[in-house]
C-alpha cells in the first residue's frame, strides 16, 4: 500500500493559500467553507469575510446564473460539472490585480466543480478556478498570425492582389464549377505595353507604383465577388469572370484597357500611346466539349499575344473552338 505522508494543517494552509489556482469549498446549503488566497486576491474580499456567508452574497457583485445553477446541480446530483471557457467566459466577478493593473479586467475564468464528501457525512462542492486569460490571448495571437500567412500566401506583396497561386487554385474550382452547371466562364489576360523601356526612362521604383496603380484601376472594374484579379507575373495580370455572358466580354475588355488609359501616367517611350497601355487577350467557355483544364487559359493567352501583334493598346477576343492548342507557343510562364 502506498504511504501518504499528510502534510500538518499549517502546511496544508500555506499550500491551498499559495497555490495559483482559485478554490471555493462551498456545503450543502451553498454556504461558503474555504476561500484561498488566490480567490481573496482577485475577488478583493478576504477570506475572514467570505466564509459563511451564502455563494450568491460572498463577492463584490453577483456571480452569473450559470454557474449558481451549476453549483446546485452538483450539490443535488454529485456530478462534476466544468464551465466551457467559450461559453462562459468569466461566470465568477474576479478580476486581474497585478501591479501595473489600473483599470479593472475580468479575468477568463475556467472553472471545474467537484463534488466532495463533507465531514459532516453530506456533500460538499470544489470549485476549482483557473486564469485563461494567457491561453486566451496566446489563442488570439496565434490565430491572428495564422490568418496573416494565409493572406500572405495568396497575395502579391507589390500590389496587394491575389498572386498566382490563389488564381490557378481558384479558376481549377470555378472551372470545375462552369462545367458542371453548364454556366459560362470567362478569362481575361492583360499585359502592360512596352514596361520594360519604361523602367528603363522611368527607373524601378517608378516602374513599381505604375504597377500599383495599374492594379487597383483594374481592380476598381470587377463587380462581383466571384470575380478575381491576380497579378499573373511581372507586368502580367489575370481576371477571371464567371457568369459574365459572352457578349459582354468585349465591353469588359475595352473597359479594362481604358481604365488603365485613364490613368494618364506618361510613358515617352510607348510606341503606341502618350500614357501607359495594356493589351488585352480574352476567351470564354460556354457549354465546350471536353475541356483541358489549361485550354481556356492558352486561349486568352494567345488572344493577348494577337493583340500584342496586331498593335498593342487593343483588346482581342479568340473563340475557344477555334483554338487550336498544338499550333500555339506555350503559356509564357511567370
Ligand atoms: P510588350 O509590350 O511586348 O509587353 O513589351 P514589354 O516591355 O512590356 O515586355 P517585356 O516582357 O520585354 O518586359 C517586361 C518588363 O516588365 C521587364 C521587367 O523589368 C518589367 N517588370 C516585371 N516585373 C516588374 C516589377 O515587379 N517591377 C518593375 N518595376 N518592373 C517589372
Ligand atoms: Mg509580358
Ligand atoms: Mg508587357
Amino acid at each position: 500500500m502506498t504511504q501518504v505522508l499528510l502534510p500538518s494543517p499549517f502546511a496544508l494552509e500555506q499550500i491551498l493559500n499559495s497555490i495559483s489556482l482559485g478554490l471555493i469549498v462551498v456545503d450543502c446549503n451553498q454556504i461558503v467553507r474555504l476561500w484561498n488566497g488566490w480567490v481573496e486576491k482577485h475577488s478583493g474580499v478576504q477570506s475572514t469575510q467570505a466564509v459563511g456567508k451564502h455563494i450568491s452574497e460572498a463577492f463584490e457583485e453577483l456571480p452569473s446564473r450559470a454557474i449558481l445553477s451549476a453549483i446546485s446541480n452538483t450539490l443535488n446530483y454529485g456530478l462534476p460539472v466544468v464551465l466551457s471557457n467559450a461559453l462562459h467566459r468569466s461566470p465568477l466577478p474576479l478580476f486581474q490585480r497585478g501591479e501595473q493593473e489600473t483599470e479593472k479586467k475580468r479575468i477568463h475564468q475556467s472553472i471545474t466543480l467537484t463534488p466532495i464528501a463533507s465531514e459532516f457525512g453530506g456533500r460538499d462542492c470544489l470549485i476549482q478556478i483557473s486564469d485563461s486569460t494567457t491561453s486566451i490571448k496566446r489563442e488570439k495571437i496565434l490565430l491572428s498570425h495564422s490568418e496573416t500567412l494565409k493572406r500572405e500566401a495568396t497575395t502579391d506583396s507589390l500590389t496587394g492582389i491575389y498572386n498566382r497561386r490563389f488564381f490557378d487554385e481558384h479558376y481549377k474550382m470555378a472551372l470545375g464549377h462552369a462545367v458542371r452547371h453548364n454556366v459560362p466562364l470567362s478569362v481575361f489576360m492583360v499585359d502592360i505595353d512596352y514596361f520594360k523601356e519604361y523602367n528603363d526612362s522611368y527607373g524601378h521604383v517608378a516602374g513599381d507604383k505604375a504597377l500599383i496603380q495599374v492594379a487597383s484601376a483594374l481592380r476598381k472594374q470587377l463587380l462581383r465577388a466571384t470575380d478575381v484579379l491576380a497579378r499573373f507575373g511581372g507586368e502580367e495580370f489575370i481576371l477571371m469572370l464567371p457568369n459574365m455572358a459572352p457578349d459582354s466580354a468585349m465591353q469588359f475588355a475595352e473597359k479594362l484597357r481604358v481604365s488603365v488609359l485613364d490613368l494618364n501616367i506618361p510613358h515617352i517611350k510607348s510606341r503606341v500611346s502618350e500614357h501607359i497601355s495594356i493589351s488585352v487577350g480574352f476567351s470564354n467557355f460556354y457549354k465546350h466539349p471536353d475541356i483541358d483544364q489549361h485550354a481556356l487559359l492558352k486561349c486568352a493567352d494567345a488572344a493577348l499575344y494577337e493583340a500584342k501583334k496586331y498593335g498593342r493598346n487593343q483588346c482581342h477576343y479568340l473563340p475557344l473552338q477555334h483554338f487550336d492548342a498544338h499550333s500555339i507557343q506555350q503559356i509564357n510562364p511567370s
